[in-house]
């Protein structure tokens, strides 16, 4: 879309917004009704659509995908009112009478930009918080899942409000165009590279922003731990999606000796998740684009190889691909994988672990299998990351409770459910005090001995 187009997009549904048509809680469970009843006539689409883009089995389109923001929407619309209901706050004694209260007001405009791994559910997930909260949303889905962002597009026009809900599709220049207008927020899900170049622009308009991004999230094994289990996990988590997953363990940190053991054991889940040639394995995702293929092949070569390996650039293939023995200081090491390929790096003890993950940026997740509370406990203590998984990695993002997000590099603020409602609606407070008795006098000039010790006894 050119961008006098794109002006124009935004002019209008900000004026729409403005009407207030957006505000009233009927309209807003209309949008939620309408997203339901997309992901249920259009499941199979979206599911065709991504399995053109990432080779995403449909199983696996519908639980990480699909039925999750579904699951997403039907919270929303069951909770929304009481989640929106004004909340009664405690007035102090020096300013009664008065009653004070919280209102969740909309922001206004907000601007989804979505990521290429999960393109329907990092897209429509935010898209129906900003709607719950009563917000007009321009949409801007990955150029890089392109039959995804064309569906989502057509879809989304289909289903929601056309004069409040608008789908941009395109790449980096469609939204610094974007970017370029006055917004009211941006919720950005992406790499930290292209966050940093979203929040510089935000600045210039001062317009709030949530930034869910990625970094290296270690999978720490203790021994003690079940291996064939966390194996297993990490496997499945890791893998999912061929590894182009935010939340996927990134690295594995085997703790006093347990590195050639779960070694087999992670070979050994590989086989039974993908077979002996997972290239045939009909749930084994693709690189969504050769840049990134050419990217991670670079990354193969670190270690010695437990399995794995192999690569087809024509059909954008790598391996699950397990490597031992690699070093901190390799490249596999330095930036977020976002790809089928599991460094295994070992070391002594907990404390050398905690010093590892704390020297680098905070991570996404931190995952952790063992089964010692002092474990949890000093992980717990001494370590910063958006969030823990205890013997279970990725998982958590399915717990409609936990707040999404990261901290640091991984992010600035967070989502989900209620969550959602605090990213996309301001907290206005209220103060209503009645005119008459005017109890205001005790803090008005001239002062007076009494007065101060009214004003300052009550307060
Ligand atoms: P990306 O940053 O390349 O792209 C994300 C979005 O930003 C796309 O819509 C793209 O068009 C846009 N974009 C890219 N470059 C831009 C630029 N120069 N100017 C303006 N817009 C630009 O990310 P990706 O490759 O789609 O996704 C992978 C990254 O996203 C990984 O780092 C991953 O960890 C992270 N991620 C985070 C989460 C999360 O919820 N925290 C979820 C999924 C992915």
């Amino acid at each position: 879309m050119a961008s006098a187009n794109l002006s124009s997009t935004v002019t209008r549904l900000r004026s729409q917004y403005e009407t207030g048509r957006t505000k009233p809680i009927p309209w807003r469970l209309a949008q939620l009704k309408g997203l339901d009843r997309m992901l249920r006539e259009g499941g199979d689409e979206l599911a065709d659509a991504l399995r053109a883009d990432l080779g995403k089995s449909a199983p696996e389109s519908f639980l990480a995908e699909i039925d999750f923001v579904a699951a997403e929407v039907r919270a929303m619309r069951k909770h929304l009112r009481s989640w929106l209901r004004p909340k009664r706050v405690h007035t102090p004694p020096h300013l009664q009478p008065a009653k004070s209260y919280l209102l969740r007001e909309p922001l206004g405009l907000v601007l989804v930009i979505g990521p290429f791994n999960y393109p329907v559910q990092l897209t429509l997930a935010p898209l129906a918080g900003a709607l719950a909260c009563g917000n007009a949303v321009i949409v801007k889905p990955s150029e890089e899942a392109a039959e995804t962002s064309a569906t989502l597009a057509r879809l989304l026009r289909e289903y929601l409000d056309p004069d409040a809900v608008a789908v941009v599709e395109g790449g980096a220049e469609a939204t610094s165009a974007l970017l370029a207008e006055r917004l009211d927020h941006i919720f950005f899900t992406g790499s930290p590279r292209a966050g940093r170049i979203v929040a510089k622009a935000a600045a210039e308009h001062l317009t709030p922003v949530t930034l869910e991004l990625g970094g290296k999230s270690p999978a720490i094994v203790e021994p003690g731990a079940d291996l064939a289990v966390a194996a297993r996990r990490i496997v499945w988590a890791k893998f999912m999606n061929a590894g182009q997953t935010c939340v996927a363990p990134d690295y594995v940190i085997a703790l006093d000796g347990v590195g050639p053991e779960l070694e087999r054991h992670l070979a050994e889940a590989v086989r039974e998740m993908y077979g002996h040639a997972p290239a045939e394995s009909p749930d084994y995702g693709r690189i969504v684009n050769e840049a990134a293929f050419d990217r991670l092949a670079g990354l193969l070569e670190a270690g010695r190889l437990v399995c794995g390996g192999g690569r087809n650039r024509e059909t954008r293939y790598i391996a699950p691909t397990v490597l031992a023995d690699v070093d901190a200081k390799d490249a596999v090491m330095a930036e977020e994988i976002f790809g089928p390929i599991l460094p295994v790096l070992s070391l002594d003890s907990l404390d050398e672990a905690i010093a590892h993950v704390n020297a680098g940026e905070k991570p996404l997740a931190l995952y952790a299998f063992t089964d010692s509370e002092a474990t949890r406990r000093k992980l717990l203590t001494r370590t910063s990351s958006g969030a823990v998984g205890f013997n279970v990695p990725s998982a958590h993002l399915d717990v409609p409770g936990l707040p999404f997000g990261g901290i640091g590099a991984s992010g600035l603020g967070s989502y989900h459910g209620k969550w959602s409602i605090e990213a996309f609606s301001h907290a206005k407070g209220v103060l209503d005090k009645p005119l008459a008795p005017d109890t205001m006098q005790v803090v008005y000039p001239p002062f007076t001995a009494v007065k101060e010790a009214v004003m300052r006894r009550l307060r």
